[in-house]
């Protein structure tokens, strides 16, 4: 038994957060057993982590493990910058030492930042996601992962045949999935210009008879766009996936940026999700989230780092961003901090599990000390906010298992 004192920060609703300063939280066996006022308790057997806040572990949405060392290389559009950065760094992912090493830096630096849990693409090559997936159980990472697809319009070294990609995809799922509680495979097609329909419509097959999770990227890129109008023909983008029966309540869609309220429609009647990637978008002059017409729409979304366009793994720089690009709209810190714990915890179908501090819940919790100058208050959470990167990450678990812990 663990018991933990620290003030507490935890994510009610869309639009709450509750103070708990001064609780101590008791954990055994992985699992939060109480949370109980300081004064109400003898105090025997306690940790003092009572310069910290605890939080939710953090959650990241949409971000590419196999690109986290070319973060910051810079070609100012999407198409460009994959083929001149991210394509030739992915490649290197086929080999499985290089994959090693660079997942086991990522989880680093992923439990340093105060994430827990990751929704993850790898390089187009089994060994990269395989290399990811044993990392991960090593280190004891909550993820989906994920092996990105490519079967077309793709450079020599990346591309798969159809049969080539489904059959790795299957084969990854059948090994991970329901191996470890805290991991599970995601079918990845990178997006549609890379993806035949053919191996889009065996997807969602696959996926629908064993009710497993789809991610894709979706309405980026102007140019994109075009690409996808030349290649498919249809009247949008967002119907190519639903032809190819991706549009399920199990997929996550990256970005969604440049949508036709026809096509918010779509995703809304068939309870598809949104990773809203704000640094990444405005890397890439890739353009403004419509957050107000998602918000109307009621589609859910939940936030992603999309390393590496996006530039940092700290996932409150994200929240931040989440406010800051919006040009007109002012998004609150509680509304912020919800869609990186339970806002997303939610929209993985993961609430019981994660998402926020509650007696019963699996203990991915993070604990921050604010900088000096700053006590901790009910202020503490708009400063988190809008100036997360300051505040140090001294203690990370996922599980109850320690996968990170800073020693001063
Ligand atoms: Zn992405």
């Amino acid at each position: 038994m663990r018991n933990i004192l620290c003030n507490i920060l935890n994510p009610v609703s869309a639009d709450r957060i509750e103070f708990l300063p001064r609780h101590v939280i008791s954990i055994e066996q992985g699992i939060i057993q109480s949370i109980i006022p300081a004064e109400a308790q003898e105090l025997t057997d306690v940790e003092d982590f009572s310069d910290c806040l605890a939080l939710p572990g953090f959650i990241d949405l949409h971000v590419h493990l196999s690109q986290y060392r070319m973060r910051g290389l810079y070609e100012p559009a999407l198409l460009p910058w994959l083929n001149k950065y991210v394509f030739p760094e992915e490649a290197r992912s086929a080999e499985t030492g290089y994959a090693t090493d660079l997942a086991k830096q990522f989880y680093q630096a992923l439990c340093q930042a105060g994430t827990t849990t990751s929704i993850i693409y790898t390089a187009p090559s089994e060994a990269a996601c395989e290399a990811a997936f044993a990392v991960a159980e090593e280190i004891g990472i909550r993820a989906m992962i994920g092996m990105t697809m490519m079967d077309q319009n793709s450079p020599a070294g990346l591309v798969q045949s159809t049969t080539k990609s489904l059959d790795t995809s299957f084969a990854l799922y059948e090994r991970w999935h329901g191996k470890n509680p805290l991991l599970d495979y995601i079918f990845t097609p990178r997006f549609a210009p890379t993806c035949s329909m053919e191996l889009m419509k065996e997807v969602s097959r696959f996926a629908y008879d064993h009710n497993s999770w789809i991610q894709t990227h979706l309405s980026e890129n102007t140019d994109e766009l075009a690409w996808v109008k030349d290649l498919f023909g249809l009247n949008s983008y967002t119907e190519v996936y639903e032809k190819a029966g991706l549009l399920t309540p199990h997929s996550i869609f990256g970005h969604a940026i440049h949508l036709t309220n026809i096509e918010l429609s779509m995703l809304k009647a068939n309870e598809a999700k949104l990773a809203h990637c704000p640094d990444s978008n405005f890397y890439l002059k890739s353009g403004e989230y419509p957050m107000q017409r998602i918000l109307e729409a009621g589609i859910e979304f939940g936030l992603g780092s999309d390393v590496g366009a996006g530039t940092t793994l700290n996932m409150l720089h994200h929240a931040k961003m989440m406010n800051f690009r919006q040009s007109s709209l002012s998004v609150m810190p509680a509304n912020a901090l919800y869609h990186i714990t339970l806002g997303s915890a939610r929209l993985l179908g993961m609430e019981s599990r994660i998402g926020s501090i509650n007696a019963g819940k699996d203990a991915d919790i993070v604990l921050l000390k604010p900088p000096v100058g700053y006590p901790i208050s009910e202020q503490s959470l708009s400063q988190l906010v809008f100036f997360g990167n300051e505040f140090e990450v001294k203690h990370t678990m996922v599980a109850g298992r320690v996968v990170h812990n800073q020693t001063d």
